[in-house]
């Protein structure tokens, strides 16, 4: 469907990663296959991202570019314009060297150590997504909605709130509420923003600035990322302190499932995989086994292979894994784990592995390549996170024939259809319990179910049929925008 010229929505979509160049998350994912579906559905959708080196070295070298002015630093920023190589969507790149250009990722030095100056690296992007909400940008683009993703792009829905003159309506799309860029006070000025924002229905939080909280009330709407996830963030357990505001701007709240980028991940043209397959010819899901078994150095022996691609951390629930994981090598299984973040539990997993040597393979960093592999290669893919906005690696895992084994929170009890509940439509296996225990029956299930290949067969093959496009989701995404666009 395309629309007439003069019906087409602008929609800035402003966000602090973007796939494939610079990721922490699926925020970045997200950020690459969502404008790129509502850019088929005829939305004339820009993004807009810190010009980090990673994305200017990436970029053709034939870009325009323009000036902006931003009052609270006093002098001009620049937006380098750039087209997204593989998915063909306009970038706008926020050009402030003394901010962005630096080794290291988008939140933290090489070493893991936040930015010290976050809050003014993410200050001016909000600022600077309101500048082009507020047509401050010389000539052509005029967005009708500023669509913010979690607290890094924050500020922008408070800054368009407090500009004086006519401009773009704004969405706020929380992937993660745990994440909430809050500040001292003082700060404030600085930002350019008004004392009068700071108060319970402005952007204070607990004697703080939250980013998180600006976006949160400012905007014009929020979105969430699973539908599960915006009823679990109104309670009192995962709403981080945000559920009463939340709960009272329900009417303005929507929960859209993620979608992924379906040739991105394919297993029957993944550049990453040697063999390939699909849902109609999985001869070659074997092959990636034995290719991943090789590259790991696992022992070559049969045994059910179990793979983990996460950020380790507290919310990912991985502590519950290793502590069955000696019972699952003891059961004859194999793990491959792919994963960085907190020292503590990469320093439990180490300790782990090297207790099991050709039983459990452990690669500590970012590495997409072996990300995919293992997604093709695992025979079961585990996820026990204590919750979870909405996950992608359940529904690459599922496309892949890989069935996921999951705890029954956010995206995770949307996207996947429990064995127990209905073994003949089951896709993956589901515990209600982020317990250990309950971890440890339902991986035990999963291993009895693939001893058994016709009914496991069955399992693989429902979970490559579903649909996990953005086709459909995207569209709910033009719906909230044309609700809360005042341009028409
Ligand atoms: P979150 O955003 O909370 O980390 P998601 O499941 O939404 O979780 O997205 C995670 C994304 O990051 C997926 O694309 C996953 O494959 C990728 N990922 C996570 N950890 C790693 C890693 N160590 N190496 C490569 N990719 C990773």
């Amino acid at each position: 469907m395309h629309m007439e010229k003069s019906d087409t929505l602008a929609v800035l979509f402003v966000t602090s990663e973007i796939s494939p160049f610079i990721k922490t998350g699926g925020l970045a994912d997200v950020s690459a296959s969502l404008p790129a579906a509502l850019q088929q559905l005829g939305v004339d959708i820009r993004v807009l991202t810190p010009a980090y080196p990673s994305l200017l070295e990436a970029l053709p070298t034939t870009h325009s570019h323009d000036n902006l002015f931003l009052s609270s630093i006093g002098t001009n920023v620049g937006i380098i314009k750039a087209i997204h190589p593989t998915l063909d969507i306009p970038l706008y790149l926020l050009d402030y060297p003394p901010y962005f250009h630096r080794t290291g990722g988008p939140y933290q030095d090489i070493r893991g150590k936040d930015w010290q100056d976050n809050v003014w690296r993410f200050g001016l992007l909000g600022e600077a997504a309101a500048a082009i909400g507020c047509f401050q940008l010389p000539h052509q683009f005029a967005p009708a909605i500023v669509h913010c993703n979690d607290w890094q792009t924050g500020l922008a829905p408070a800054y368009l709130h407090f500009c004086k003159k006519p401009h773009a309506s704004s969405l706020m799309t929380i992937h993660n509420l745990a994440f909430q860029g809050n500040f001292p006070p003082l700060i404030l000025p600085r930002l350019d923003l008004p004392w009068e924002a700071y108060n319970l229905n402005g952007l204070e939080f607990f004697g703080h600035v939250s980013f998180m909280k600006a976006g949160l009330q400012y905007s014009d709407a929020i979105t969430t990322v699973s539908p599960t996830y915006a009823q679990e963030i109104q309670t009192e357990e995962l709403g981080f302190g945000f559920n009463g505001l939340l709960h009272e701007r329900r009417e303005a709240l929507t929960g859209i499932l993620n979608g992924i980028h379906e040739t991105e991940w394919d297993p029957a043209r993944d550049p990453f995989l040697e063999h390939h397959y699909s849902r109609d010819n999985l001869a070659n899901k074997s092959k990636c086994k034995q290719a991943l078994k090789k590259k790991l150095g696992l022992d070559s022996q049969n045994s059910p292979l179990i793979g983990v691609v996460s950020r380790m951390t507290y919310q990912k629930g991985l502590d519950l894994f290793i502590e069955i994981a000696p019972l699952l090598i003891s059961s004859g299984a194999q793990l491959a784990i792919l994963g960085n973040g907190e020292a503590p539990l990469e320093n439990q997993f180490r300790d782990l592995a090297s207790r099991f040597p050709g039983k459990i393979a452990l690669r500590i960093g970012f590495d997409e390549a072996l990300a995919h592999q293992i997604t093709a290669g695992a025979d079961l893919f585990v996820m026990p996170s204590r919750y979870e906005p909405c996950g992608l690696n359940q529904m690459y895992s599922q496309h892949y024939g890989t069935p996921p084994i999951v705890h029954a929170t956010g995206g995770l009890a949307d996207t996947v259809a429990d064995f127990r509940k209905n073994p003949s439509k089951a896709t993956g296996f589901m515990f209600h319990e982020p317990t250990s225990q309950a971890l440890l029956t339902s991986v035990k299930l999963a291993l009895n179910c693939y001893q058994q290949q016709a009914s496991w067969h069955k399992i693989i093959k429902q979970g490559m049929k579903q649909d996990f496009s953005w086709k459909r989701n995207a569209q709910q995404y033009i719906e909230v925008y044309n609700r809360i666009n005042v341009s028409r």
